[in-house]
């Protein structure tokens, strides 16, 4: 792992500051309305597409597939810039650019490649995810959405839970089965279903946050094509785990970053609460409120090393490996007690609506926020799922049966 920029790198980061510096301020305020999911696309994608106009969408990508070739490190740079300027987030293209897409190029054939990525990279095509389903959570391999051959096509049957997007994606990274009579992780397939397809029911469900961020999707004898089928069939599981390996391993550095922006806000904020008896002091003044501060700083910058870690060792090897599970545990076990601090240190001032003393608290006072943060021991594989994979591949612990 290298930790110093080279003149190439700091170059980078200043166009990239220039850019940024120069486009923000022409973007279009989000939707007001959490819930129009038609107008939050809209948005995303018009982001996605600020990008791609500018060269940097895919900016890890390889430069054969559209993408700009950075270095990770370059990537890293990406990241931390568009976080600290308060760029958007990816959205409703997380699913299309952040794992879909990395997974078509890793395994996907040349003419896979040219069909999906351009439109990926340009913001044009949303993906959901078709993965999980009722009984096939943690235990994905027992899926039994069926897939049956006929001719050139498969007819696809079966239920899909907690797809993400549904409602406005154009196609789905779906796993079927393929063989039924084959050891359950040897008989699926991932394949490339079209949204547009006749066949598929997508019924919204409102989220804790009263959001209605997932569907359930139904579908009915879906004639998918043979040739979108991504890796061989009945090669879905390894496929799905070239998935996985992206969508656990950068796909929270986002995240990471703007925890690391929220905590120096909660600082900001903490010197000017009044607390303490007869309101005279700040939350600031209390020792033990600066040490529980200070331990997340730690931690946080902890996260950072470990994520540029994973994203040296990815580089070195395809995926992060069970760095990703580690950092997904350790992340979500201190954003959650940054939450609790949080609203400790703001107090009556977490039930206002508007942003105390000056300073943006809307992600940490939100009452939105602190359930959505639940929401990420589940995401991408429970916490109890990633504490096998540790124990099982790193710490060599018993395979469960
Ligand atoms: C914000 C969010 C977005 C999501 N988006 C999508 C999406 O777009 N597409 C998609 O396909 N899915 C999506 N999911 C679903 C997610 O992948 C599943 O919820 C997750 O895999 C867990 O499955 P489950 O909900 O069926 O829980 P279950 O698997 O039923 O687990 C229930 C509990 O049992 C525990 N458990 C289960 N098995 C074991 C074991 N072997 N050892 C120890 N403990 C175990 C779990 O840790 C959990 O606490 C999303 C989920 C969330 C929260």
């Amino acid at each position: 792992m290298r930790l110093r920029e080279t003149s190439e790198e700091q170059r980078f980061r200043a166009d990239l500051r220039r850019w940024l510096d120069a486009t923000l301020p022409t973007l279009p305020e989000p939707p007001r309305d959490r819930d129009d999911w038609p107008a939050r696309r809209a948005h995303d994608t018009g982001w996605q597409r600020r990008l791609f106009d500018a060269g940097y969408a895919g900016i890890a990508w390889p430069r054969e597939y559209g993408g700009r070739g950075a270095t990770p490190t370059e990537e890293l740079i990406f990241l931390e810039e568009t976080e600290r300027a308060g760029a958007p987030y990816v959205g409703c293209c997380f699913v299309s650019t952040l794992h879909a897409g990395p997974t078509i190029a890793a395994e996907g054939t040349p003419e896979q490649r040219a069909t999906y990525l351009p439109g990926i990279l340009r913001g044009d095509d949303v993906w959901c995810q078709g993965f999980s389903e009722p009984g096939a959570g943690s235990d994905l391999a027992s899926l039994r959405t069926r897939a049956v051959r006929d001719g050139d096509h498969y007819v696809v049957s079966g239920q899909k839970v907690w797809t993400s997007n549904a409602q406005v994606a154009d196609y789905c990274e779906l796993l079927v089965r393929t063989d039924p009579d084959a050891p359950k992780h040897r008989g699926i397939t991932w394949i490339v279903m079209p949204m547009d397809s006749a066949g598929i029911e997508v019924r919204p469900m409102k989220a804790l946050t009263g959001v209605g961020e997932f569907s359930e999707m139904f579908l009915d004898e879906v004639r998918i094509p043979v040739g979108n089928v991504v890796g061989a069939e009945n090669d879905g599981w390894r496929v799905a785990m070239v998935t996985f390996g992206f969508e656990r391993g950068t796909a929270f550095v986002s995240e990471l970053l703007g925890s690391m922006r929220l905590l120096s806000d909660l600082v900001e904020i903490a010197k000017k609460t009044p607390a303490g008896a007869g309101r005279r002091s700040t939350a600031w003044d209390d020792a033990g409120t600066r040490r529980e501060l200070a331990t997340i700083g730690a931690e946080l910058d902890a996260q950072w090393a470990l994520t540029k870690r994973n994203v040296s060792r990815a580089q070195r090897h395809g995926t992060v490996g069970v760095g990703g599970s580690i950092f997904k545990l350790a992340y979500h076990d201190t954003r959650e007690r940054m939450g609790e601090v949080a609203l400790r240190v703001l107090g009556r001032a977490r039930l206002a609506l508007d942003d105390p003393a000056g300073v943006s608290a809307r992600h940490l006072d939100h009452v939105e926020e602190r359930l959505y943060v639940l929401s990420l021991a589940i995401a991408a594989g429970t916490e109890q799922i990633q504490r096998n994979i540790v124990g099982e591949r790193l710490l060599g612990l018993p395979k469960e049966r």
